[in-house]
């Protein structure tokens, strides 16, 4: 490990209130063709438990998938919060214009599945998702469904290999500053390989550690390879709080 970092994850495991939030897919665990294998990297997994569990530590495992899916593949205890579908998860009692506007959503999105051979849809609370890894003509299964985000005027968000259409606001970055509040965190460590996980790092202070996982342009201090090194990352961390 980059020995600046395991310096500043020796400095923030001091600190009184420890946010610790991380992103699942490519992060926690690693990425696979499809994304109903995804299973969480057990190590890396087992310390973020492990530190759930260490008092004045806030543990979060925040997604862009659905929660109760979130909830499946990682099987994390309760002292594991869970934040689904980049934080913008409809409550239970949405307003009926937006469920309308997600079900028009779903609906269109459906259609470019079906015209676009390999690709996946995943409906979720707030949207759906168009993943298109396996698509036979990538480039246009990513057109299709960018023109349908453009038309119906959602929100958009691309990622590797899929793209996202959502009704409502907020993303991770709103998500992760909300919790800081609540919990009174004094400090935060993030974690995240996506782009949308840029919006949590940029608001990112002195004193926290934010990790990219993987290449591609960060906010991010701090740069680690694949889950093996989110799994370092985190054993580090909860070694260092536990002494
Ligand atoms: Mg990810």
């Amino acid at each position: 490990m980059d020995p600046a970092l395991r310096t500043a994850l020796e400095r923030v495991a001091q600190t009184s209130e420890l946010l610790v939030a991380a992103d699942f897919d490519g992060t926690l665990s690693p990425l696979v063709p499809d994304p109903a294998e995804a299973k969480p990297h057990a190590r890396a997994l087992a310390a973020l438990v492990r530190l759930s569990q260490m008092s004045g530590v806030h543990a979060v495992i925040i997604s862009g998938r659905e929660r109760s899916v979130l909830a499946e593949l990682t099987d994390a205890p309760d002292s594991i919060m869970l934040i689904g579908t980049h934080g913008t998860e409809t409550s239970e009692d949405a307003d009926p214009d937006q469920a309308a506007r997600v079900r028009e959503l779903v609906a269109a999105l459906q259609e470019v599945a079906a015209n676009h051979e390999g690709t996946l849809l995943e409906p979720k609370p707030s949207g759906a998702s168009l993943h298109y890894r396996q698509a036979t003509d990538q480039p246009a299964a990513s057109a299709a469904a960018q023109a349908v985000g453009h038309r119906l005027g959602v929100r958009m968000i691309l990622g590797k290999e899929v793209v996202e259409l959502l009704v409502g606001d907020g993303d991770k970055g709103t998500a992760i500053a909300d919790r800081r509040r609540r919990v009174g965190a004094t400090a935060v460590v993030f974690l995240g390989d996506d782009t949308t996980d840029e919006d949590v790092l940029r608001t990112l202070v002195a004193g926290d550690v934010g990790v990219k996982v993987g290449e591609g342009a960060t906010a991010a201090e701090f740069r680690v390879d694949d889950p093996d090194g989110v799994a370092d990352v985190l054993e580090a961390l909860a070694g260092a709080r536990s002494n």
